[in-house]
């Protein structure tokens, strides 16, 4: 049964517990179903924090890590290379069009490894290029350094003196029926001009749609005008696709349909298909040339215990084969969303509905949005008891389920919202 007290011995994450409602015991999930101890099925339709990819369980990926499991399970990737980690290498740079990748094992590692490539790169040519340009509300993770490139809010304030100063442009996130977004995007773009004065080591940017920060979408030719501009002042591209990447925005990666061709690529999350911790960074040859040399302050000196872990590898191969085996999946999953949120979007809370790819999101009408809204933990509540697990950020809603999510399922998942917007929650 649902034990309905916090566990003596657990530490959960971005949890307030003096207000937060216990957490649902979990024993097993398929699909898009999470099957509760208490008996209780709930559909997963934020993917479990954007990771599940084609859904829980999926078995080619289970095998795919169980035979890996028999075979090699881990090795020091320091002196030591091993099949997987070289094919994985060989099918993300032909996919992503960058030579070079990196291990690491979580998002927010991939960001601090390409911080570190692009800074030091700069440094080993001997040039100095201090300045990094991040864009407002932007998320990359909750290590410091990701930290210091992510907006500040309640998640970082408490760290506020050990985040590195950075130039912030505005992020001109865009909705159906957006009448100024062509305004905006030019005062943005001013603004990066502005800050490129300065001779800077990187640019980075979650392209297509900023997660953490509510699903904030911006246009692909957005997207090209600041790759234009960061080409022009000879500084590097960092594209964190952390969360856009493997399908998420309806094609493999975002900087595809967006037309960028970034210096580094950062992925993690659907990597593996959910299964395991990994990430990696991607990076050109240019960069990877920058590092060698007869000099040793030269060496990236950059290495996590489970770099490369060939349970890890093994996943994301068999999850890449899951992802071409069926295009359509993620590529078509974008006009299975459109009729339903056009139909929600006429509600009377509803308000700039915006969609792209296995994503869609409104916000609710509230007269104080933000993270800390209570708005998004009452819709929770109410999709709960219609059998939906939503995490609403602050007053926006939002969508982000496994491919393999049935279209009775993703009925139920809008049929839910519908409710509950209906029990009048503002
Ligand atoms: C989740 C996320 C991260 C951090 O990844 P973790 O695995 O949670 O450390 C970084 N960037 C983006 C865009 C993300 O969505």
């Amino acid at each position: 049964m649902q034990p309905s007290t916090w566990h003596p011995h657990l530490w959960h994450p971005t949890t307030q517990v003096a207000h937060a409602p216990v957490p649902l015991k979990v024993l097993q999930a398929h699909g898009a179903t999470l099957q509760l101890a208490d008996g209780r099925q709930l559909i997963d339709a934020i993917s479990s924090w954007w990771v599940t990819l084609h859904g829980h369980a999926e078995p080619t990926i289970a095998a795919a890590i169980a035979a890996q499991a028999q075979q090699l399970e881990q090795v020091i990737f320091a002196n030591f290379s091993h099949e997987p980690a070289e094919s994985l290498a060989d099918r993300l740079s032909a996919l992503s069009g960058l030579e070079r990748l990196f291990f690491s094992d979580n998002g927010s590692t991939a960001v601090e490894v390409a911080l570190k490539i692009a800074w030091q790169w700069w440094r080993n040519r001997g040039e100095a290029r201090h300045r990094l340009i991040a864009f407002e509300g932007a998320y990359h993770g909750d290590t410091v350094g990701a930290m210091a490139v992510g907006a500040r809010s309640i998640f970082t304030a408490p760290f506020e003196p050990l985040l590195f100063d950075v130039a912030r442009v505005p992020w001109p996130h865009t909705c159906w029926h957006d009448e100024g977004v062509e305004e905006r995007e030019a005062a943005a773009l001013a603004e990066l001009e502005q800050a490129l004065q300065t001779p800077s080591a990187a640019v980075i940017l979650e392209p297509l749609i900023q997660g953490a920060s509510g699903m904030a979408m911006v246009r692909p030719p957005f997207l090209r005008a600041v790759q234009e501009r960061v080409r022009a002042a000879g500084s590097l591209l960092i594209a964190d696709e952390v969360m856009t990447g493997f399908g998420r925005t309806g094609s493999l990666f975002a900087c595809e349909q967006a037309g960028l061709r970034p210096d580094l690529m950062a992925l993690s999350k659907g990597l593996t298909g959910g299964f395991l911790p990994m990430g990696v960074t991607l990076a050109s040859e240019r960069l990877y040339q920058g590092f060698i040399s007869d000099d040793p302050t030269a060496t990236f000196f950059h290495g996590h215990s489970f770099t490369a872990n060939p349970l890890g590898c093994a996943a994301a191969l068999a999850s890449l084969d899951r992802l071409e085996a069926d295009p359509e999946r993620y590529t078509h999953f974008e006009a299975r969303h459109r009729p339903h949120l056009e139909l929600l979007s006429h509600h009377p809370l509803v308000r700039r509905p915006r969609c792209l790819g296995t994503v869609a999101a409104f916000e609710v009408a509230v007269d104080q949005p933000g993270y800390l809204n209570a708005v998004g933990r009452r819709i929770q509540h109410l999709c709960l008891e219609r059998g939906v697990y939503l995490r609403p950020l602050g007053n926006v809603v939002y969508l982000l389920p496994p491919l393999c999510l049935s279209d009775a399922q993703l009925e139920r998942c809008y049929a839910a919202i519908g409710a509950a917007l209906e029990a009048s929650p503002g």
